[in-house]
């Protein structure tokens, strides 16, 4: 009875508990991360929570994969999920675990009077929008805490009034979208944060299938979290490839409409230090290993070029990203891979030289 992911058995056997096989390269990372986090600050008595568990695979998984982590407070609305949860600790002989049966608002309530937590993850269906500022004032001050959206019609550009309505950003479609998407979530957590006096620091950022995750440090800080917010603007960008933060009328490459994306976060969505940690910790996962690697590099910058996009319009084969970011370095420009396409180049070029590298 069961499936297992990991080293860990779970029992979606109701109708009603969720559990998306498809999901589990997103808790690979999940558990690489926090483990990684816990052994950044130093301590193993961490505390972590969840207000959407279903069966429980994310706090199960950091107990029995992770480190640093000895207290885990799982919560569903949901009783048969809640059952499929004591099942599986049980079952997987876990310490430290408490259940709750609650609403997601009263359990993030009972978090506060239970004791902030160092490590929070809302994994809500569709959007974690609603959940925002109950989350981020029910984690430590310094603690972690990762959300995910699933809304991604709506982050994707497709539904352009629910994405105005929900997250108060234009845009049209853009070669960048996964980082687009990524933005746009990063940045409406950390609105919701500085309007309640909360730095969301971005630390980490992942788009897989219809999973937006970002992940951010909480500080209780209205300079910091006034610096975040100081770092939103808008990114111009034009069908024929081009893309620039400097507004302009008309695309100086074709003439062409220029289509504009924010307001949006625009600065760092990666801890270098978090993601070195990370790194030693993912020989087992081949996938993360890669995605850790290409972060690792990332430019800062809110925008890549879509080089299978590049392609179809010069009617060319899709050059491998290393050897264009070679090139493009090679020229005196700052680039690099991005590890949200690995067809995509992150680079202060201009488009007309990234496209002039096919010919080379
Ligand atoms: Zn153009």
């Amino acid at each position: 009875m069961g499936t297992v992911e990991g080293d860990t058995r779970i029992y979606p056997d109701s109708e009603n508990v969720f559990y998306n096989p498809r999901g589990k390269f997103v808790r690979d990372v999940f558990v690489i991360l926090f483990t990684a986090y816990a052994e950044r600050i130093g301590k193993n008595d961490l505390k972590f929570a969840e207000p959407f568990s279903a069966t429980g695979i994310k706090g199960m998984r950091l107990a029995k994969e992770g480190h640093g982590f000895s207290n885990f407070i799982l919560n569903d609305i949901d009783s048969s999920a809640v059952k499929s949860i004591l099942r599986g600790v049980e079952e997987n002989n876990l310490g430290g675990f408490e259940v709750y049966n609650l609403d997601v608002f009263s359990f993030l309530d009972k978090l506060k009077t239970l004791g902030r937590v160092d490590a929070l993850d809302v994994d809500p269906f569709g959007s974690a929008a609603p959940y925002i500022q109950p989350s981020l004032r029910s984690v430590k001050d310094g603690g972690i805490v990762a959300f995910t959206f699933t809304d991604t019609p709506v982050l994707g550009t497709v539904h352009n009034d629910a994405m105005v309505k929900r997250y108060h950003i234009k845009s049209n479609k853009v070669y960048f979208l996964k980082e687009l998407q990524a933005r746009i979530a990063a940045s409406f957590v950390i609105s919701e944060g500085s309007a309640i006096n909360l730095a969301a620091v971005p630390v980490f950022a992942h788009v897989f299938e219809h999973y937006v995750r970002v992940y951010f440090q909480v500080r209780a800080s209205p300079s910091l979290s006034l610096e975040l917010m100081e770092q939103f603007g808008f990114v111009y960008s034009s069908e024929c490839g081009y893309a620039s933060l400097e507004n302009t009328a008309v695309c100086p490459y074709c003439g062409g409409h220029i289509s504009t994306s924010g307001p949006v976060y625009t600065g760092n969505l990666f801890s270098k230090e978090l993601i070195q940690a990370a790194l030693k910790n993912s020989a087992m996962c081949k996938p993360c290993n890669k995605l850790f690697q290409t972060a690792l590099q990332e430019i800062v910058l809110p925008y890549y070029y879509e080089l299978s996009s590049l392609a179809k319009v010069l009617k060319k084969q899709v050059p491998s990203a290393l050897k264009i970011v070679d090139i493009l370095k090679g020229f005196g420009y700052e680039s690099s891979p991005t590890s949200f396409s690995y067809s995509g180049v992150k680079s202060r070029a201009p488009v007309s030289v990234v496209k002039s590298t096919f010919y080379l």
